[in-house]
């Protein structure tokens, strides 16, 4: 099942009038969702993604634009009639039931010509515990279980009326850190097995891209880029994207452009013919897009070395750095001293990009 958000607004009026200060939690959101493909909605606290995800869930009210799924319009529509499953944080189970009855509570609700029989509900509720990897589980209660299995059971529960459109809000923050891991791979294998398009909401970029088929990045209510991940990373559109995706983060420098060269500080890193002179521009340079080089043009101070096995993590200072140090991530066949003063790199092209000082937009160049 596709889902369309068309023009997509939500406005939350002030709650102190004189002060003022409506907040646009989301402003003008169109974008896609094929069928059967997981999106990460992505951003720092506070971007609107879960203002996002309840609306899909019909929880809160657009202030404009339409929610479709498939060919209906669903903007009208209660939660109760639109055919999601709901998987939250904090798990949300009923904790005097057991493990069972809580799968079996959305199926006991159905009225009507959905009504199911007992037979049919504990099929079912069987068939999404089998899913999930909890058949063992059912007669315990959430309180002896781990977080994991906790949300695995809250997945179930979101499951098990076939929903048309499955949402996840912020579902592994949880849980520790070898759990998310576990859960996350849980959630794409779930997700694939059963194809129900699937939104999925979190502030961890590494989370979103691991498992997204697609991203959308957020920032003030304001969607900054969609993407498959790997696109994204590639080809930030602005510096907020190219800041908030990636680890360890993308260095930035300070940096200009004179006659057809890119300078940090005083040195002349990069061949940039087809670009005009600029006082100041934003460099962006990604962890993997230093090259050690004896004769490369961007010489800095070396301050550590950190070997991570197959790479070595090289610490180092620059002057037109905006971060205190740069973090490179260069193979470890490369035999640096560490008691050198500096390390000198070229770079690779396809891995800096340029934003305008002003905008922050990205200022394309021949790679
Ligand atoms: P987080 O990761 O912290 O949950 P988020 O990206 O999900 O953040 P939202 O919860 O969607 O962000 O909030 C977006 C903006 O809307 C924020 O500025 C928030 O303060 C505001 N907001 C959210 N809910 C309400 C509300 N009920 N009333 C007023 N303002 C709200």
């Amino acid at each position: 099942m596709k889902v369309v958000l068309q023009n997509l607004t939500k406005i939350f009026p002030s709650r102190n009038k004189k002060a003022g200060g409506e907040v646009v939690a989301v402003n003008d959101f169109t974008f896609e969702i094929p069928d059967g493909k997981l999106i990460g909605l992505l951003g720092p606290s506070g971007c609107g993604k879960s203002t996002t995800l309840y609306m899909i869930s019909g929880l809160q009210k657009p202030t404009g634009g339409k929610i479709f799924f498939g060919d209906d319009d669903v903007t009208e529509l209660s939660t109760e009639n639109r055919g999601i499953g709901l998987v939250f944080q904090n798990y949300a189970l009923y904790p005097h039931l057991t493990v069972k009855q809580n799968i079996l509570v959305p199926l006991q609700n159905l009225k009507g010509e959905n009504k199911l029989s007992k037979q049919e509900m504990l099929e079912r509720a069987y068939e999404v515990a089998r899913l999930v990897q909890i058949d063992e589980l059912m007669d315990r209660k959430p309180g002896e279980l781990s977080g994991g299995q906790q949300q695995r059971v809250a997945i179930a529960r979101a499951l098990v009326k076939m929903p048309r459109v499955l949402l996840l809000d912020e579902p592994l923050s949880n849980l520790d850190a070898r759990l998310r891991l576990q859960t996350r791979e849980e959630i794409r294998r779930i997700q694939r097995e059963t194809g129900i398009t699937t939104v999925f909401v979190t502030h961890d970029q590494e989370e979103a891209m691991s498992i997204s088929d697609m991203i959308v990045v957020m920032k003030l209510g304001v969607v900054q880029q969609t993407g498959k991940p790997q696109e994204v990373y590639d080809n930030p559109t602005n510096l907020f994207v190219a800041k908030f995706l990636g680890t360890p983060p993308i260095n930035v420098f300070n940096g200009s452009i004179k006659g057809g060269k890119l300078f940090l500080g005083d040195s002349a890193v990069l061949d940039v013919p087809e670009l005009e002179d600029r006082e100041n521009v934003y460099v962006g340079i990604r962890p993997e897009g230093f090259v050690v080089d004896p004769n490369g043009p961007l010489s800095c101070d070396l301050s550590s070395l950190e070997v991570m096995g197959r790479d070595v993590s090289v610490v180092s200072r620059h002057a037109a750095s905006i971060n205190p140090v740069i973090r490179s991530i260069v193979d470890a066949d490369n035999k640096i001293d560490p008691t050198s003063p500096t390390i000198n790199y070229s770079l690779k092209r396809h891995k800096v990009f340029i934003f305008d000082g002003e905008t922050e937009e990205r200022i394309y160049f021949e790679v």
